[in-house]
């Protein structure tokens, strides 16, 4: 049987200097979060969800506390979780009243015979099952009203890039957070969580949480979490394209950059992409400057802010 692994992103775009450490320390934590879960025996799922977690509470990231506004200066917020080993997934898009999206996800994969709730439904929901409902004002931090600020102004002097085909730029910042990881019994799970592109109009749902867009996991293929400007993504499938391309001929290592030049030479994409299998194979790819990435295994553990680490 392949020793467990998780592998966790957050976020492919520019990060600035003086924001590095902040990335590759939130993604070196998130890592030693799924990373625990694991060495106590816990499942795949059980990881990703831990690490996951672990970004969307730390301030640095745009998931959880610390996202992005939208349009109108609140933080909407989507997520999804996909176990491997039988398909089960859960989604939520739109909530505004979660610390944890990827919590709420949780409880929709096990709980629900739905897979994806949004807005109030995802929020009653996630309620009625135990999680608490917060004030949208406590995902709020002031760094973000004034990014929200600066970037209404510059939208009345530049036309939107959404309306330019939606390929966004690596200086547009992308700090959505992802994890995939397998177990000691051999399975893989998937999960992205995000707060989505700046200043997007409310509703706006991107890749992130969209099963097989930007997320996806199945034993027979691989786990996969996406991160980049999302509408390409969507357009592509690109999860799910990345995944049915793994086979044991074809490994992670090799899919993951075709996956990152696809979504370039097909929609001038730009991005990046986690991917692993059963056989603990990892696949790491962006064509942003940067990426924060970390794995850790019981070997060894790594992680960095360019792929290949230089
Ligand atoms: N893919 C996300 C979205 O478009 C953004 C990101 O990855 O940072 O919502």
């Amino acid at each position: 049987m392949p020793s467990p692994i998780i592998v966790v992103h957050g976020g492919a775009w520019a990060i600035p200097d003086e924001v590095c450490q902040a990335h590759q320390q939130g993604v070196e934590r998130a890592a030693a979060a799924g990373w625990r879960a694991l060495e106590r025996g816990a499942t795949s799922l059980d990881a990703v969800e831990d690490a996951v977690a672990a970004m969307e509470d730390d301030e640095t990231f745009d998931a959880g506390r610390g996202a992005f506004l939208n349009r109108d200066g609140r933080v909407q917020l989507d997520a999804l979780i996909m176990d491997g080993a039988n398909l089960k997934a859960g989604g939520v898009g739109c909530v505004e009243r979660l610390l944890n999206p990827v919590r709420a996800a949780r409880v929709v994969l096990e709980k629900s015979p739905h897979l994806y709730f949004v807005a109030e439904g995802a929020e009653r929901f996630a309620s009625e099952n135990g999680l608490r409902l917060i004030d949208n004002s406590e995902l709020i931090l002031p760094r973000e009203i004034e990014r929200w600020k600066s970037a209404a102004e510059q939208r009345y002097l530049k036309v939107p890039e959404e309306f330019r085909g939606g390929r966004g730029s690596h200086d547009d910042s992308h700090d959505t957070v992802g994890a995939v990881a397998l177990d000691r019994h051999g399975n893989i799970a998937a999960a992205t969580s995000t707060g989505g592109t700046l200043n997007k109009a409310p509703g706006r749902v991107g890749d992130s949480s969209l099963i097989g867009c930007g997320c996806y996991a199945d034993n027979d293929t691989a786990a996969a979490s996406t991160t980049g400007w999302g509408e390409p993504m969507m357009k592509l499938v690109l999860a799910k394209w990345a995944t049915d391309r793994v086979t044991a001929d074809v490994a992670p290592e090799q899919v993951a950059p075709a996956t990152i030049h696809y979504l370039y030479r097909r929609l001038n994409g730009q991005g990046g992409i986690i991917l692993l299998d059963c056989e603990g194979r990892v696949g790491i790819a962006h064509n942003t400057p940067r990426m924060a990435w970390a794995w850790c295994s019981q070997s060894a553990s790594q992680s960095g802010l360019r792929f290949p680490a230089s």
